[in-house]
Order: structure tokens, then C-alpha cells, then sequence
């Protein structure tokens, strides 16, 4: 045999990951029997998958169960299964040479902080075999392969693969763990069981174990044979009665007779066909942690059954956290996690058409009643019962998480963890909007530390107040002191802080709440009530200040749409405004970033913007008089220009040529400390380099100090 051995390298990622499974300190050893269990269920599977398009591929081995035997002469445990197997190709890519993303993450994770016991959400759960055993064989069957293979290996960077003499193994997998000293644990029945009981219990293939009995047997001196006819299957186990004794006449004595039996370990009633009421809490967390390979329990769960012209019924779960790769990698197709039944029967679980992509991170199972068994991926996608049952689970998953919010601690976790699959849902799904808007919580202008629900912003509004008022930015410390508050504020109305880059995208959507618009701070059309006095004093200014609009609009050229005048300041002197259906600044700011990312997108298109200008300012004030006085003033079109770089940045924008606004900042600055450009020998050659600047003349320092 050992010349056919060939040997294979892990890779890197996996070598490390053996290294830090054997090395780690780590005492909750037991989930490895988890793990390979659960992979044997994942086998039977795929198996039972291709069974139902092709039944003679259960020909070879029609038996679909896992067996657990425990060698305590050998110190070895053997965990097999009749599932799909591995041909040899299979055993090289799977089991050592082809990492997958999550080894990487795994590790990560665990340098983070993470425990080994989530090993199987990483989708490595097989390595963890060698958190007990030094030795692991694989030997495995798979029917498009006519040999056996033996996988080996005992870490140490390396495997072999040899073809194995027929072992008994019709189809699937037998994995032998050679144990470590101090492991035997692992080879007691009660320790076995008990495993089986708290992490695979609800497997849906029978887990039989090895067992031995010992049973104590009276037979007959004379006679020995006579007790033989009873029932195999099931050794008796007598009572030895001491008054049944001594009725006997015959003379008996009692021998110890070791009989072997596999006993069926787990439940197999599914728990989705059970009664709600009839499950406990602690069954349905372990059902979660067993489809979920969670650590935690969830957050939520909901069972129901839908009949009628449809029937199916589901176990739906809302974790406590989001996964490692929730929102990762590009285009690649995302997965759920709906473990799909067909009566019982197991179809597949990455079904991408069961739930929509803001629900993924819901697992759960669906077992429909209607749909054919022999189904296939590609005709799954038209299938009319399959989007009724979508449409139902996501109704479900929206009553779910309302439900949660009825505790506010449990509801902040779960905000935490998934309000971008909420919002990215308000994005998409228009049906259920309106509910999903009553989930969104959002920090305000008054919510302090708290955020606030829409419905209790609504309950705050007085009735002149036009609607809910919300400004879009990088971080909330950002927004807060954004000039587009000011008026709001001073007349009590509370602005929503949006702040997540997802939220520009949803608002756009939503549009409004219970009958109230949702009011963009930062786009045009803002209109805010003034009292009769305040309008007037505001008009007589407007008149006056349409000269201004004008003179800036023409130094500043395409960079504006318009320059108009607003009500909308109450202190700085000027905005810019985007357009109500266009992109606002943090959208422009968003746009950009992912120009950047991916270079396959096209250029960003940046967005409209129009100045508004706050005609009671007094630098507008002083900048009107100036322009009045003389419209070619070159100082005028240089302040112009400055209060449009400032308001960029004011407003969420980024400056388009930040030299020249230095360097405009830096004449100031010079003015300031009384420097003379003449004296400035070299740096103001650098500026001179600039492009033009309106007001480079003479004029200039009396200028500034006039507006200062
Ligand atoms: P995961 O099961 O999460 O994909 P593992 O590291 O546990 O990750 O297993 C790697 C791969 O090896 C599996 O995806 C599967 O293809 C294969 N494999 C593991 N155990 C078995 C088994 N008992 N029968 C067939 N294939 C298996």
C-alpha cells in the first residue's frame, strides 16, 4: 500500500489553522463530534438530493444513517456515513489543499477574540477533528469513482491519499480519529450520547452507536441452549429474583453475556412538524445552534404553518449577530440560510429564491407540502408556490423583528446588528415599506444619546410642522453642527440624523411616513413659516440682495446651478442646496468612494448644486454693498469665490482644487499677520503659479479689511 501513497502539502491558510487547533489551549474539545456529524448529515444530503432525479444512485448502499463506533481496545472513535462521499480528487481539494475564504476569517476571528466552538460558521468544521485526535483517517467512497480512498494525515504540514483495499464501504464516508492520549473520554457511551443529545439531535438521518451490553443470564445447568430461541435484536435483561429462584427446579446459574447493538440515539420527528406550544425554548436553541452552527442562541424565533390553497411550514430564526460575511464580496452570489423541505425530504439550502437578500442573515427551515420533490435549482426560480412562500416569510420575518422591539435592550442589539438589511429592505421592497419604516431608529437633533423611532418623532410634531426633517452626512459629529440646522433648530423642529451611507438610499425610497413627508435639510425647496414681521424684514433684504445672486452666479459660473436667496440660515452666510430628486452632498461623497472601489463603474456624476445665500448675514450684507458699489471689484469675485469653497465644505461637499482655496485662505492669513506679498519672496511665486485668482491686484488688503 505504501508505495501507491502519494503525499500533498496543506496550504498555508490550513496548515496554520491545524497548527492553532492543536496548540490553542482550548477546553470545549467536544465540538468536533458536532462538526463531523454534521458534515456525515451534509453527505446523506447531497445524496438523497441526487436520489430523487436518479434513484439508482442508492443502489450500491440504500441505508441513509450515521454510525458512531467506539473502539476503546484500538483508542480509536470512527464516525461514518452512507452519504454522497468523496471520489479521490474530492478527498485532495476538500479535505487540505484548497482553502476556502473562511480559514482566513476563522482565524481572524479567533485572534479577535472568537472561539474555536464557531468553527463551523467559517465552513471548516472538519480540522476540528484534530482538537482530539493526533491521527485522522478518512476512508471514503463516492459512486463515480470505483476505488476507496484513504485520506491520512496527523498534521505536521502534510497528507497521504492511498487507494485502500474494499473496507467494507459500499458509498460514503469513514472517518477514523486515532485519539489523543487523554481523550478517552470520547469513547464512553454515556459521554457519546450525551454529545449526540446536546448538539445533533435534530439531524434528520439516524445516529446509531455502537453499544455493548452486558447482560446477566440464567440458564440452566443441563440445558445451556434453551434461552437462545428469544429475541436477538433485543437481549433481555432479567431481573434476577431470588423467590422466581427458588420455585425453579431445575438447578440454573447465572453467565454474563456481551451482546452488541446499534441504538438509534436521535429524535426523528422534525421539530417544524411538532405543535409551537408543544416546543420548549431550550429544544428550539438547540435546533438553531444545529442549523445555524451558532454559538449563541437567537434572538427570535418564529414557528408557524400556512394552509389553504398552499401548505408549508417553517421555523424561522433572527440571530444575535450578524455573520463574518454579511455584505462581503462584490457580485458574488450571496446565499441564505433556509434549509428548503419538500415533505421532509431535504432539497437544499442555498436556495437563493426563498428569501430576498436584505433577509439573509434569517436562517431557519421551510417544508412545503406542494412542491414536487425531483425539483430542480433552474425551474425552482418560476416556481409560483415558492414565491407565495417567500412573500410569507418575509411577512413573518417583519412581525419577528417588530416583536422584538417590545424589549428595548434586545431591540437595540438587533438594530445594531442588522439596520442595514432593514434599510437596504426599505430600498427594495416596496410592499412592506411602510412596516419596515416603524423599525428604522435614528439619533436627532433632540434624541441625545437614544435614538428615536419615526413614530415618536411624528408624536413630537406640532401641526404647523411640514414633516420629518432629516440631514444626510458622514458621521453624526459632522451633521450636528452642519449649517443646514440652524433655522430648523431655532424653531424647535427636530432634524433625523442619517448618517449611514445606506440611509441616502433609503430615504430616496420612502419618501414619506404615516401621511408626513420626509424633508431632505439639505436640498432645495425647503420652505420654513416665518411670522408677518420676520417675512417682511426678510423680503425688504431679498430685494435687495437679487443684484448679489446675479454677480455670484456669473463669478462662479457652471460650478452653481443658481445662486438664490433663503430663509433657510439663520447664522452662516450661505449653503449649497442639491436638487430635491438629485443626489445631496453625502450621496456625491458615497458616489465617489465607490467610484474609487471599483474602477468598472463609471465616473460618478457629481451633484446639482445651488447656492443659497442668507441675505441678514452680515458678510453678505457687506459683500452686497461692496458689488453695488462697483461690479468689477476682482475683491468681490475673490470672496465670492471663498464663501463657495467654504460652503463646500460646510455642506458635506469636497473641495474641488483644494491648492487654490489654500492659497486664497493663506493671502488672508498674510493679511492677518500684516506680511506684504512683495516681501514674500518664494512662497508667493508658488502662488503666482496658481491658477489666476480674481482680486490678485493691489486692492486687495484694503478689500479684506473692510468684510473682516
Ligand atoms: P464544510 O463542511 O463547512 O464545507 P469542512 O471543512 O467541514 O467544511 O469540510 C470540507 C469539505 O469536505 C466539505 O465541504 C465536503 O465537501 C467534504 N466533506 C467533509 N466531510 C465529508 C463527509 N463526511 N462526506 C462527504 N464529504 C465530506
Amino acid at each position: 500500500m505504501s508505495a501507491e501513497a502519494e503525499s500533498y502539502a496543506f496550504s498555508a491558510d490550513i496548515n496554520q489553522l491545524l497548527s492553532l487547533i492543536i496548540n490553542t489551549f482550548y477546553s470545549n474539545k467536544e465540538i468536533f463530534l458536532r462538526e463531523l456529524i454534521s458534515n456525515a448529515s451534509d453527505a446523506l444530503d447531497k445524496i438523497r438530493y441526487q436520489s430523487l432525479t436518479d434513484s439508482s444512485v442508492l443502489d450500491a448502499e440504500p441505508e441513509m444513517e450515521i454510525r458512531l463506533i467506539a473502539d476503546k481496545a484500538n483508542n480509536t472513535l470512527t464516525i461514518e456515513d452512507t452519504g454522497i462521499g468523496m471520489a479521490k480528487s474530492d478527498l485532495v481539494n476538500n479535505l487540505g489543499t484548497i482553502a476556502k475564504s473562511g480559514t482566513k476569517a476563522f482565524m481572524e476571528a479567533l485572534t479577535a477574540g472568537a472561539d474555536i466552538s464557531m468553527i463551523g460558521q467559517f465552513g471548516v468544521g472538519f480540522y476540528s477533528a484534530y482538537l482530539v485526535a493526533d491521527k485522522v483517517e478518512v476512508l471514503s467512497k463516492n459512486n463515480s469513482d470505483p476505488d476507496i480512498h484513504l485520506w491520512s494525515s496527523e498534521a505536521g504540514g502534510s497528507f497521504t491519499i492511498n487507494k485502500a483495499p474494499d473496507a467494507g464501504i459500499k458509498r460514503g464516508t469513514r472517518i477514523v480519529l486515532s485519539m489523543k492520549e487523554d481523550m478517552s473520554e470520547y469513547l464512553e457511551e454515556r459521554r457519546l450520547k450525551d454529545l449526540v443529545k446536546k448538539h445533533s439531535e435534530f439531524i434528520g438521518f439516524p445516529i446509531k452507536l455502537y453499544t455493548e451490553k452486558t447482560t446477566e443470564k440464567e440458564v440452566t445447568d443441563d440445558d445451556d441452549d434453551e434461552e437462545e430461541e428469544g429475541d436477538d435484536d433485543k437481549p433481555k435483561v432479567e431481573e434476577v429474583d431470588d423467590e422466581e429462584e427458588a420455585k425453579k427446579e431445575k438447578k440454573t446459574k447465572k453467565i454474563k453475556e456481551v451482546s452488541h447493538e446499534w441504538e438509534h440515539l436521535n429524535n426523528m420527528k422534525p421539530i417544524w412538524m411538532r405543535k409551537p406550544d408543544e416546543v420548549t425554548h431550550d429544544e428550539y436553541v438547540a435546533f438553531y445552534k444545529s442549523i445555524s452552527n451558532d454559538w449563541e442562541e437567537h434572538a427570535a424565533v418564529k414557528h408557524f404553518s400556512v394552509e389553504g390553497q398552499l401548505e408549508f411550514k417553517a421555523i424561522l430564526f433572527c440571530p444575535k449577530r450578524a455573520p463574518f460575511d454579511m455584505f462581503e464580496g462584490g457580485n458574488k452570489k450571496k446565499h441564505n440560510h433556509i434549509k428548503l423541505y419538500v415533505r421532509r425530504v431535504f432539497i437544499m439550502d442555498n436556495c437563493e429564491d426563498i428569501m430576498p437578500e436584505w433577509l439573509q442573515f434569517v436562517k431557519g427551515v421551510v417544508d412545503s407540502e406542494d412542491l414536487p420533490l425531483n425539483i430542480s435549482r433552474e425551474t425552482l426560480q418560476q416556481n409560483k408556490i415558492l414565491k407565495v412562500i417567500k412573500k410569507n416569510l418575509v411577512k413573518k420575518c417583519i412581525e419577528m423583528f417588530t416583536g422584538l422591539q417590545e424589549n428595548e435592550d434586545t431591540y437595540k442589539k438587533f438594530y445594531e446588528a442588522f439596520c442595514k438589511n432593514l434599510k437596504l429592505g426599505i430600498h427594495e421592497d416596496s410592499t412592506n415599506r411602510a412596516k419596515l419604516a416603524k423599525l428604522l431608529r435614528y439619533h436627532s437633533t433632540t434624541s441625545g444619546d437614544e435614538m428615536t423611532s419615526l413614530d415618536d418623532y411624528v408624536s413630537r410634531m406640532d401641526d404647523k410642522q411640514p414633516g420629518i426633517y432629516y440631514v444626510t452626512g458622514e458621521s453624526k459629529k459632522a451633521v450636528e453642527s452642519s449649517p443646514f440646522l440652524e433655522k430648523l433648530r431655532k424653531k424647535g423642529y427636530e432634524v433625523l440624523f442619517m448618517v449611514d451611507p445606506i440611509d441616502e438610499y433609503a430615504v430616496q425610497q420612502l419618501k414619506e411616513f404615516e401621511g408626513k413627508k420626509l424633508l431632505s435639510a439639505t436640498k432645495e425647496g425647503l420652505e420654513l413659516a416665518e411670522d408677518e414681521e420676520e417675512k417682511a424684514a426678510f423680503e425688504e433684504a431679498k430685494g435687495k440682495a437679487e443684484g448679489l445672486c446675479k454677480l455670484m452666479k456669473e463669478v462662479l459660473d457652471d460650478k452653481v446651478e443658481k445662486v438664490v436667496v433663503s430663509n433657510r440660515l439663520a447664522d452662516s452666510p450661505c449653503v449649497l442646496v442639491t436638487g430635491e430628486f438629485g443626489w445631496s452632498a453625502n450621496m456625491e461623497r458615497i458616489m465617489k468612494a465607490q467610484a474609487l472601489r471599483d474602477s468598472s463603474q463609471s465616473a460618478y456624476m457629481s451633484a446639482k448644486k445651488t447656492m443659497e445665500i442668507n441675505p441678514q448675514n452680515p458678510i453678505i450684507v457687506a459683500l452686497r454693498e461692496k458689488a453695488d458699489a462697483d461690479q468689477s471689484d476682482k475683491t468681490v469675485k475673490d470672496l465670492i469665490w471663498l464663501l463657495y469653497d467654504t460652503s463646500l465644505l460646510t455642506s458635506g461637499f469636497s473641495l474641488d482644487e483644494p491648492s487654490t482655496f489654500a492659497s486664497r485662505i493663506h493671502r488672508l492669513v498674510k493679511l492677518g499677520l500684516s506680511i506684504d506679498d512683495d516681501d514674500d519672496g518664494d512662497d508667493d511665486a508658488d502662488i503666482d503659479d496658481l491658477p489666476p485668482l480674481d482680486g490678485d491686484d493691489d486692492n486687495e488688503e484694503s478689500a479684506m479689511e473692510q468684510v473682516d
